[in-house]
């Protein structure tokens, strides 16, 4: 009696186990069944919220679009420390609030009260002149950002702000303008290319000058940012420059810090290794 002759009384006929092996169905592919974690993509529109700012200099009250903390995730820095937000949001175009109104014009951290001199000053020279801009929605363009950065900066001159203030202000825009060249796709070698460059060095030489100053009369934190990491950002504006000499003892102090962090030492000393080769090839 063969093992599976009782299955034949069962009903079930001749049960042949020869090939019982053989018969084994292909594997389903597991990449459709086991699917990647769907990545939670958010919107800049979804991170904005209206925020009310009131103008120290004609008292009127308006909502500007603002970015609510804690929504956008930095996930990298480019070599001269502009942050990188998850989801190609940028925080940064938000920063310059424009009162409505007169126009009066500063960067969030530096928007508050004026003194009565600075009031004058900027009410007869700037305010009296401002025919407005228009307004940008839902969400704020480069040229839009840039505009703004652009009035800050006129105010701020208008009321003497301090050296280091200005120079932020070009530190903001050189980065607005390389925020800017990356959603345009803007092509190396392209006329617009060099359009960029140009302004973008320009907002580089001024920011480099202004912290320069900055450096020998002001004390840090300076425009919220820690001394290891504007010497970092002075250096390599000063290589962007062509000075070399002058990025490799800005790198010094970096790379001498105690508390600098390891991510910025080890920026130092890839553009301290960038410097030596060049040098090296004669350039
Ligand atoms: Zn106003």
């Amino acid at each position: 009696m063969s093992l599976f002759s009782d299955m034949e009384k069962l009903g079930l006929g001749k049960v042949n186990v020869d090939n019982v092996f053989k018969e084994e169905s292909k594997p389903v592919k597991k990449q459709n069944v086991l699917k990647e974690p769907v990545k939670e993509v958010v919107t800049e529109e979804s991170v904005l919220f209206d925020k009310t700012y009131k103008c120290p200099v004609c008292d009127h009250e308006f909502k500007v679009k603002a970015v609510r903390t804690g929504k956008v995730k930095l996930i990298d820095q480019d070599e001269d420390l502009r942050p990188i937000y998850d989801n190609h949001i940028d925080p940064l175009k938000y920063d310059a609030v424009t009162c409505t109104k007169c126009g009066y014009t500063a960067l969030t951290r530096y928007y508050m009260a004026l003194t009565n001199s600075q009031l004058r000053t900027i009410k007869q020279e700037y305010c009296a002149n401002f025919r407005g801009i228009p307004e940008e929605n839902p969400l704020m363009s480069y040229a839009g950002a840039l505009t703004r950065h652009k009035l800050a900066l006129v105010c701020a001159m208008k009321r003497n702000a301090k050296s280091s203030e200005l120079a932020y202000i070009f530190l903001k825009m050189a980065w607005l303008l390389h925020g800017q060249a990356i959603e345009d796709n803007i092509q190396e070698g392209s006329k617009k290319y060099d359009e960029y460059k140009q302004n973008a060095l320009e907002c580089v030489a001024k920011a480099y000058e202004g912290f320069s100053a900055a450096f020998s009369k002001e004390t840090f934190p300076m425009c919220g940012m820690d001394e290891v990491s504007l010497r970092y950002i002075m250096a390599e504006f000063a290589y962007k420059l062509g000075k070399k000499e002058e990025s490799v003892r800005w790198l010094a102090g970096v790379l001498q810090s105690r508390t600098a962090p390891q991510r910025i030492k080890d920026k130092a000393l890839e553009l301290k290794d960038r410097i030596k080769a060049e040098v090296a090839e004669g350039k």
